[in-house]
């Protein structure tokens, strides 16, 4: 069907101001935050805008859209809050581009049975501060809590930095709502737990758009900690450093915050604590003062057993303060530096080698400014890596030769060394052709299986996730 009688059925099935065409309006929403967009953007060729952007306030207006689009065989890409930084959103000409952002409602908030409700529109911060105001706490703290939504979080398979305690976005999940690919609405019963045949919310954790629009997210939270306390940690090598978290967090300790940088963003991001090649480490302590203060005597009592000596916190209140803050792309990327991050995950066993590999890999690419690593989500059988190259390029025609070259270092080092592909930014367009090495054919398959059974005309963020055959 035409573009334009797509718009004109959609205003009628929606309030029509919830209809947008304004170009500027459209323009702001065309893709998330991935440095590929903004580097085009920047080179002028960017991704054109979306037939129109629609606008929903409820359920309803989401099903009618949905409808429509699949009645139509028109594209439906579903924009969060745009924080994305793995291609995830890219319009085209004939997509409608779904904007979560009115759907802010909190439509519960129980301090007995310590859940809350919200729609998926809301901001992280927002959804965070307004349990912490009745002294709870969701537990999860990404770094782009002020610029992602909670139905971002699922659709990505988030975690935050607090999650070695809290965990990740998964463990936090109690219910969700959300419109599948034919218009239905499907909603979770809310109980502690079921086992009523595989749980159906999975589905649409880490989906990212591709097998329904989220409408709404109940959270199961946390009282808030009565007692906070740090403690920084200096490692003669990453190996030493891996081993000290390992046995903190296999001992039954749990600080939710364990962080573990390399001697390059020792020098970046702590100067004053840089040594040599030392590997630095924060924890953040968080519980009854009683069990503070063992966690804390126990870990002391670890790194003397390791060799692991203490270092000063004051760094870690520094970083509890700047956490959030992440200097923008476009200054390097106008400099023809081309940098982005990269997550990872692996077992114990298997983290050191992925490091060692993908850094030295990293190296090799000419005029290579950082090549570095640090983990932060710790776990009993493993740990992730979040990798931070920045290159300078001399052809500023290759920018994107060199992008994909980084890309394609750290994804083989961390697939030859048995890890996971991705921790939790997702697989977007950008990960998307090394998904089958980490999923094999039958897992693939499930997925491409799942998909044609929900969303038979593939109108759902077509271009994400999931391989073409
Ligand atoms: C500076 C910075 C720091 C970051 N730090 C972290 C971090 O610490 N931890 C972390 O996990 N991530 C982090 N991210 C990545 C990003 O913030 C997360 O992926 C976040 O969950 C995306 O939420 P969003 O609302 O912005 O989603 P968007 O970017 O709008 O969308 C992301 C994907 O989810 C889909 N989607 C969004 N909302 C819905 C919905 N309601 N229903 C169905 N599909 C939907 C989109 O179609 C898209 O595929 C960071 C990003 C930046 C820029």
């Amino acid at each position: 069907m035409d573009t334009q009688e797509v718009i004109a059925r959609l205003r009628q099935a929606v309030d029509e101001t919830k209809v947008r065409t304004n170009l500027e309006f459209l323009a702001e929403r065309r893709h998330d935050y991935s440095v590929l967009s903004q580097l085009a953007d920047l080179k002028g060729r960017g991704c054109p805008n979306p037939a129109c952007v629609v606008t929903p306030s409820t359920t309803n207006d989401v099903a009618a859209v949905v409808k429509i689009c699949r009645e139509t065989k028109t594209p439906l890409l579903t924009f969060g809050l745009g924080s994305g930084v793995v291609c995830g959103i890219m319009a085209t000409p004939h997509c409608v581009l779904l904007d979560m952002g009115a759907m802010k409602k909190i439509r519960m908030i129980d301090t007995d049975n310590l859940m809350a409700t919200f729609e998926a529109g809301v901001r992280g911060s927002d959804a965070e501060a307004a349990v912490a105001r009745r002294g709870m706490t969701i537990g999860h703290f990404p770094q782009s809590m002020d610029v992602s939504s909670v139905g971002g979080w699922v659709a990505t398979r988030s975690s935050g930095q607090f999650s070695s305690a809290y965990g990740s976005i998964e463990d936090m999940v109690m219910g969700i709502e959300a419109v599948l690919p034919d218009g239905e609405i499907y909603s979770t019963r809310l109980t502690p737990r079921a086992s009523s045949g595989p749980d159906l919310k999975h589905l649409f954790l880490g989906s990212e758009g591709t097998l329904g629009v989220i409408t709404a997210v109940t959270f199961s939270l946390y009282w808030r900690a009565p007692k906070q306390d740090y403690s920084a940690w200096r490692a003669p090598s990453m190996e030493k450093g891996f081993s000290f978290q390992r046995h903190v967090i296999q001992s039954g300790w749990n600080p939710p915050v364990m962080r573990q940088y390399d001697a390059t963003e020792v020098k970046r991001l702590f100067p004053d604590q840089a040594r040599d090649r030392d590997a630095f480490i924060i924890l953040v302590h968080e519980g009854p003062t009683g069990r503070v203060e063992a966690e804390l005597k126990e870990c002391e009592e670890i790194a003397s057993d390791l060799g692991i000596g203490r270092a000063p916190s004051e760094p870690i209140l520094k970083w509890l303060q700047d956490r959030n803050h992440v200097p923008g792309f476009e200054s390097f990327l106008q400099n023809n530096i081309i940098l982005d991050t990269i997550e990872i995950a692996a077992t114990w066993d298997r983290i050191e080698g992925i490091y060692h590999n993908a850094v030295s890999s990293l190296n090799l690419v000419p005029n290579m400014l950082n090549a570095s690593a640090h983990s932060s989500h710790c776990y009993r059988s493993g740990i992730n890596l979040y990798f931070t190259f920045a290159a300078r390029v001399d052809d500023p025609g290759n920018m994107e030769t060199v992008y994909d070259d980084c890309w394609k270092r750290v994804m083989e080092a961390t697939l030859r060394g048995g890890g996971g592909i991705s921790h939790h930014h997702g697989i977007g367009r950008i990960r998307k052709k090394w998904l089958a090495d980490e999923l094999g054919p039958a897992g693939v398959g499930i997925l491409r299986k799942i998909k044609n059974v929900l969303d038979p005309e593939n109108i759902m963020n077509p271009e994400v996730l999931i391989p073409h055959e």
